[in-house]
């Protein structure tokens, strides 16, 4: 009888925590990162959208939406919450609380970038990109592992429970 091939074991889904970076490291994650939020506000000033309130752009269940952010995002958001204590909400973000942001100061570029305004709907992926494309570059001056996925999927993880069968968009590690 033919020996059945084992299947391989697929590589550890890793939990994006600042906990083990070296001190060097983790300062120049915070400051790369701020200075990129900081310019990524600059240029979205100047393109204008307008914010009415409508408490919709977070509401991923209405807006049929999902937000995907890099690991270095949830590195930096790990610097100041710890991630494995935020709550399960489902399919809504849990920083989502009475229909505004909790997390606001330290949110992903996602956030930072989305607005409903339709005036403003053209530019917004270009912005996105730049800055995006700014954090890659980041992690690999700081040599660290980049994945694109979904936030929701980062929390899970983060808090030990399971994320979406492959919802993996891009990794990428250094080792
Ligand atoms: S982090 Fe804040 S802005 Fe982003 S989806 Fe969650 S509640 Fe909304």
């Amino acid at each position: 009888m033919p020996t059945p091939t084992p299947t391989p074991t697929p590589p550890p889904i890793p939990a994006y925590t600042p906990a083990g970076l070296p001190p060097a490291t983790r300062g120049a994650l915070l400051e790369g990162m701020e200075r990129i939020y900081r310019e990524l506000a600059e240029d979205v000033a100047r393109a204008g959208p307008v914010c009415i309130l409508r408490g919709v752009c977070c509401d991923f269940a209405t807006m049929d939406y999902v937000l995907y952010a890099s690991s270095l995002e949830v590195l930096y958001l790990g610097c100041f919450i710890d991630l494995a204590r935020v709550r399960d909400a489902g399919k809504l973000c849990p920083f989502w609380l009475e229909r505004r942001c909790s997390e606001h100061a330290v949110r992903p570029l996602g956030c930072r970038v989305y607005f409903c305004d339709p005036r403003y709907a053209a530019q917004a992926p270009e912005i996105y990109e730049r800055h995006h494309r700014r954090i890659r570059e980041l992690a690999d001056r700081l040599e660290l592992d980049y994945e694109y996925a979904p936030f929701l999927d980062f929390l899970a993880r983060a808090g030990g429970r399971a994320a979406t069968p492959g919802a993996r968009a891009q990794v990428r590690t250094c080792t």
